[in-house]
Formats: C-alpha cells, structure tokens, sequence
C-alpha cells in the first residue's frame, strides 16, 4: 500500500490527470515512454536557463559529495562567501548585506521581518505595511497577509494581518494610485513600515503589467515619506522582464529585494532576502536582543549556493542576454499576429512574459475555462497552466524557435477553439 500524494493547488476531486515525469533536458520534459512536453511557463516560473543545465548539475554533485550541509548560525562555507562576492555583481548597488532562506514565501517573509525589525530597533515601532491590490507574494502566512484576498485565502483569513491596500495602477488610473499611497505614506498617526511590491507585472494575479515610470514614482514617494520599499523579485527576477532585475529598469534601488526561483537557474531551492546597510546596522548592536530573529534548518544550504554560483557564471559565460532579446522578438512577432484576433483582450508582453484573456465573459481565476485550457494544451503535449481566462507563457531562455512555434500555434488553436464554438 502507497500513502497518497497531496498536490498543491490541485482539486483532486475533479479527477484531474496527474502525470508523471521522467526525465527533463533543456525546455522539456519527458515522460517514462518518451513523450516530449514543452515547458512554456519554466515550470512555474523557476528554470531560467533550461532544465538540467550541465554546469549547474555538474556544481550541485561536486559539492554534494564535499560539504552537503551544515549549521549556518555562527558558521559559514566558501559557496555561501562566493555567492555574496558574486551577488554584488548582479544586485542593484544599494543592498550590501544578504540573508538566505529556502523559497519566495520565506525570502518574503523574511523582508517583512526586516522591515519591522529596522523600525522597532530604532525605537520608532511602526505597524503598517502597504501593499498593492492584486499582487501575490507566497502562500506562507505573513505573506498571504500581504498579497491579495481571495478564494485562495478565505479559510485562513483569520490568521492574515491587516495591511494598507493601494489599487494597481490600471491605464487611466496611475495618479490616484500614486496619490493614495502619498496618503498613506504621509499619515503620521500610522506611519507605514514599508510598501510591498512585485515590480512592473503581477505574477499569479493575472500577469499585470504597469510602467517603469510608475514603478519609480512609487519608491521616490516612499523615499520621500522614509517608508521603506521592499521590490518582490521573486517571480521577475533573473531575466524574465529583459533585466536582470525588473528594478533596473526603473532606476529604483530598493531598501530590501526578495530573489528566489531563478537564483540557482530554477534547479533547487534557495532564497535570498537582500537589504541595504540602514537596515543591516539597525540589528547591529552589542545587544543580543537586537539581533535578526530568523533561521531555518537549510539557511544557506551549500548544495543550493553551489547551484547559484553555477547560475552566475552562465550569466556571465553564456549569451543569456541574446536568448532573452531572441524570445522578447519573438513574442513581439506572435503579437502582431493576434492582434488581428477579436475574441481576445489584453494582449500584453513584460520581457519574456507574454499574457492575454480569452474572453469568456467570467474572466478571474475561479473561470471554468482554467481546467479546460490546461487540458487543451496538456492534450497538446505542451505545459501551460493558465491563471483562470488568462493564457501567458514564461519559457526557459534556451527555448529554440521550432518550440515557440509549437507554443504560439497551439495558444491560436485554444483561442479558435474556446471562442468559436
Ligand atoms: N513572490 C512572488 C512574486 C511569486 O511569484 C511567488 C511564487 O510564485 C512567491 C513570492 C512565492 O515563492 P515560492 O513559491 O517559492 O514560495
């Protein structure tokens, strides 16, 4: 007798198929009898250079089979100390110290910890933390507490803190977004502690994309107002907007940046919580009950930090650039092509995210039309998980043409065949 496996975000009750993997190589996965499957969302949003890339695989056995893993309170090893000198290459200037955790949620959670640590160690204790509507930043509790209400959450709401909710910033609206976080910002009674934000697209809450330009007017109303802004790159992250990060492009230098995912190429789990020196000086004391009160069994794991160091030096070796801005022109081209389509809305393209809606008149997560879409492109061989009407994709960068084609033919075939029938 075998115990059952519980998946995540998954109604086992409908039946769904769940099939099993047996090997991955590049932008594919295959099954045992050898079916090819596609992976055009990176495998949610994880593998950036491809799966089983021979560098980061070949770093994860030879440190395996030296320093597995150890104590990372009061001690420390050379992947963790080349990954801090390899880091300041890659992280934008301003965030000098970095914290590591095991995943998004813990990376955020971690940041938000931070952010009240900075503010009761300087003997101002602030409360409130700003969040953007829409946004999701992991399932754990504080950061549930964080991202957007909903049917994902009800059932825990009792255990979510309040926060201060400013909208996104839809087309048209940009100014009273800005002007109720001024509010928000400029309130003394309750000054907020920090302001949480997934930069320039909101991943699980429907691929929404806003501007650099708004992007930057949000930190500059938060520098101005001394409420510190934290950029969620968990999801953009490493390339996936065209930047290394999607702050880069908005010239915005955080106080605290969360980075997951993409930080070992999306092979093995690792977390990193980066925050500027204002915030690590202000747990700097020679009181011990100043000190970050946060840790975890695998803090640093030195199998995970080999991994990054080996994701750096792809970045570095490899024309990841070139395949990114290969898969950005891309994208722009099967564009072009579906404008001509009127059964769609919101065509739109962050990088190398490209996102649209069916129109099926529901339109959000809970739409029927999710399932059916994930089976039409199962049945396709190719993976695609939308996020309710929302069809996006998000490929690994070493994704070659022939693929792409395969991908952009059968979102066409899903639109034909989900509009017209
Ligand atoms: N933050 C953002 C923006 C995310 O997109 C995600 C996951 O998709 C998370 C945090 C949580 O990351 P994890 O699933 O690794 O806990």
């Amino acid at each position: 007798m075998s115990l059952n496996i519980w998946h995540p975000f998954t109604q086992h009750g409908l039946g769904e198929p769940i099939r099993e993997i047996a090997r991955a190589e590049g932008a594919a996965l295959y099954l045992a009898d050898g079916i090819r499957i596609i992976d055009a969302i990176s495998s949610w949003w994880v593998q950036t250079h491809g799966h089983c890339h021979p560098k980061i695989v070949a770093a994860i056995q030879d440190q395996s089979a030296r320093l597995d893993q150890m104590i990372f309170a009061g001690w420390t090893h050379e992947p963790a100390r080349k990954l801090a000198e390899g880091l300041a290459d890659f992280l934008p200037g301003s965030l000098d110290h970095i914290f590591f955790s095991d995943s998004g949620s813990t990376a955020v959670e971690v940041a938000l910890k931070m952010a009240l640590g900075y503010w009761h160690n300087l003997g101002q204790p602030r409360q409130k933390i700003l969040v953007m509507e829409h946004s999701y930043h992991g399932d754990t509790i504080g950061a549930m507490s964080v991202g957007a209400r909903g049917v994902f959450n009800r059932a825990y709401a009792p255990l979510l803190f309040d926060v201060g909710t400013i909208p996104f910033p839809e087309a048209g609206t940009e100014q009273d977004m800005l002007d109720q976080l001024e509010v928000f910002c400029s309130d003394s009674t309750d000054p907020p502690a920090a302001l949480i934000v997934e930069p320039l697209i909101l991943g699980a809450g429907g691929m929404k994309i806003y501007s650099p330009a708004i992007l930057a007017q949000m930190a500059a109303i938060c520098r101005v107002h001394d409420v510190l802004f934290i950029a969620d790159e968990v999801m953009t992250g490493w390339g996936r907007t065209g930047t290394i990060f999607a702050c880069q492009q908005a010239g915005v230098e955080p106080d605290i940046l969360c980075t997951a995912k993409g930080l070992t190429g999306g092979v093995i789990p690792l977390a990193v919580t980066a925050a500027s020196d204002a915030i690590y000086q202000a747990h700097f004391s020679d009181d011990r009950a100043e000190m970050f009160f946060h840790s975890s069994s695998f803090t640093a794991n030195p199998i995970a930090c080999a991994a990054a160091n080996a994701n750096l030096a792809i970045w570095r070796d490899e024309p990841v650039q070139d395949r990114i801005d290969a898969i950005i022109a891309s994208h722009r081209a099967f564009s072009d092509q579906l404008k001509r389509k009127s059964n769609i809305s919101g065509l739109r393209q962050c990088g190398t995210i490209l996102a649209l809606e069916i129109d099926d008149g529901a339109g959000d997560y809970m739409s029927d039309l999710g399932p059916m879409l994930l089976g039409f492109f199962r049945d396709r061989n190719i993976l695609i998980r939308p996020l309710g009407n929302t069809i996006y994709i998000m490929p690994p960068y070493c994704i070659d043409p022939a693929d792409m084609e395969t991908i952009y033919a059968a979102i066409e075939m899903a639109i034909d065949h989900f509009t017209t029938s």
